[in-house]
């Protein structure tokens, strides 16, 4: 994970939410009925929503990356929005993400969208959760392609990320500077919490809940950490030809001193197009720091 500076774009985003809140208020009533699900992504219209709006800001804010996995994003079809506290959180759920390390969540800046849609003429200093800038993240959809035979084809389900995480406890340690202390990448792909760490406990969950130990993804930060030392440009030229593609992979495999069968594994699989591609898209991992275990 990396440092995200929600300050950098927070006007901008909460302009955003501002003016969606304009376009719904209903005079007579003098309220704004929040709707995440409808208006908030077929207002103004559907080809610029409020919702594509947002996801442009928010990639901005992360340099294209999905906020818990690392992978590349670019808005077409591959980005989800994450509300870190969920959509249908009530009052203990919200108290929860309530913590002094995240200022951006306290009552005076935020507040329930059940509780605000309600509301005659709410202060609009404080926004409702489900559409503010603050509380949403852009993810990736966690699709990873699955071995078929000798191939391998797209997978429909996600397996990491936004949509497994659903309403499960994630607090955005990524809002934190120290992030890369928090949480550690290590030789062998695995991701782990920092045990010195006083946000150890929150980090654990944080792994488990967006499962970012699932088996492609260990495989991915493991196939980069064995490219660390190769030339960029020339990964991401091998793309090109199957051959030397394989011959890279299993060079600088065989160099790492892995045991035989997971040698042939990794191998195996990213000979194939498809997860070639997929590992591509997570190319932050070429230049981080390695936790050695
Ligand atoms: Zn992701």
């Amino acid at each position: 994970m990396q440092f995200i500076n929600k300050a950098i774009d927070r006007t901008d985003g909460n302009q955003i939410t501002k003016t969606y809140l304009k376009n719904i208020r209903i005079e007579d009533e003098q309220r704004y009925p929040v709707d995440y699900d409808n208006s908030f992504r077929n207002l103004p219209n559907k080809h610029d929503s409020y919702y594509k709006q947002m996801t442009k800001v928010l990639l901005k804010n992360q340099d294209n990356h999905c906020c818990y996995c690392m992978r590349r994003l670019t808005g077409d079809h591959d980005t989800t929005l994450e509300h870190i506290i969920p959509q249908a959180a009530d009052e203990n759920i919200l108290s929860y993400y309530q913590q002094e390390a995240f200022p951006m969540f306290n009552n005076q800046h935020i507040k329930l969208s059940k509780v605000f849609s309600h509301e005659e003429n709410p202060n609009l200093s404080i926004l409702p959760h489900t559409v503010c800038y603050d509380n949403l993240v852009a993810s990736c959809y966690g699709l990873f392609p699955i071995q078929q035979g000798e191939s391998a084809v797209e997978d429909k389900s996600g397996h990491c990320c936004n949509n497994v995480r659903g309403n499960k406890n994630a607090l955005p340690l990524y809002f934190l500077a120290d992030i890369n202390s928090i949480l550690l990448y290590c030789t062998n792909g695995s991701i782990i919490e920092n045990e010195n760490s006083e946000w150890a406990n929150e980090a654990k969950y944080l792994i488990w809940n967006t499962k970012l130990m699932w088996t492609s993804l260990v495989d991915i930060r493991e196939m980069w950490y064995v490219l660390r030392n190769v030339d960029l440009k020339k990964i991401a030229e091998a793309g090109n030809d199957p051959i030397s593609r394989y011959d890279l992979i299993q060079d600088n495999l065989l160099d790492a001193d892995f045991p035989l069968k997971r040698i042939m594994d990794l191998a195996t699989k990213f000979k194939k197009d498809k997860y070639w591609e997929c590992f591509l898209l997570y190319d932050w991992f070429y230049s981080i720091t390695w936790n050695t275990i």
